[in-house]
């Protein structure tokens, strides 16, 4: 099963696609294809299936951008690099975390697991950049659930498409949270005027206004 977003881009994992604790798993089927996180890792196999359902070769994925360090999010790294050969990218901020599976920082201890460690390829360094040559790709760090949180923005035929994974946050000492710099990239977030928001747990928000108000919420 999966969800067409918008023209190449797919939702392939979650909840209702793939396994209950798996974050929302985004398929970008640019050139090269990408993958923006990657679900618990207890039913890797499921999101491959969804990705050939829909029309994608998992050979052909060469990317797999972690939007942070949380388990939900990163359990399915390892499998996925082991077995399509695809390069890991993190922010600088939140790798440590990912090459160490380190249970709190992880929140793997939340889910009662053993975190695999994760080879990070490409550490995002900085505020903002972009991943290889991808036209249309961006990469802007916004702090605040975990130190080294970014979204990826997608601009395509004059739509903005924002992936903003946890921005529903929560905040927690262990994830090393920070409130000021939570709220601060929230505003930075609403700023960016994106016409779809594609979030970690509450699947696409569509039409500007509804992902104003969607992000607006949490400040
Ligand atoms: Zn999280
Ligand atoms: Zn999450």
């Amino acid at each position: 099963m999966f969800y067409k977003v918008f023209e190449d881009i797919y939702l392939v994992g979650g909840t209702d696609l793939s396994g209950p604790a798996d974050c929302c798993v985004y398929l970008l089927n640019l050139k090269p294809c990408l993958l923006i996180d990657s679900g618990l890792g207890k039913v890797p196999e499921r999101i491959l299936d969804n990705i050939n359902e829909a029309g994608v070769n998992i050979s052909e994925i060469k990317y797999l951008l972690l939007t942070h360090c949380h388990i939900d999010h990163i359990g399915g790294a390892p499998e996925f690099r082991k077995r399509l050969g695809l390069k890991i990218a993190a922010h600088e901020k939140d790798a440590d975390a990912i090459t160490n599976a380190d249970r709190t920082l992880t929140a793997a201890d939340w889910y009662n697991i053993n975190p695999s460690p994760a080879d990070v390829d490409i550490v995002l360094r900085g505020e903002r950049g972009i991943i290889g040559d991808i036209s249309g790709l961006s990469w802007i760090h916004t702090p605040g659930h975990t130190p080294g949180s970014v979204v990826f923005v997608y601009e395509t035929g004059g739509r903005k498409i924002l992936f903003g994974q946890d921005i529903h946050g929560p905040l927690s000492d262990g994830f090393r949270s920070d409130r000021r710099d939570y709220k601060n990239s929230l505003k930075k977030l609403i700023e960016l005027n994106a016409d779809i928001l594609c979030e970690g747990h509450y699947g696409v928000i569509k039409g500007r206004e509804k992902v104003r108000s969607f992000i607006e919420q949490f400040i």
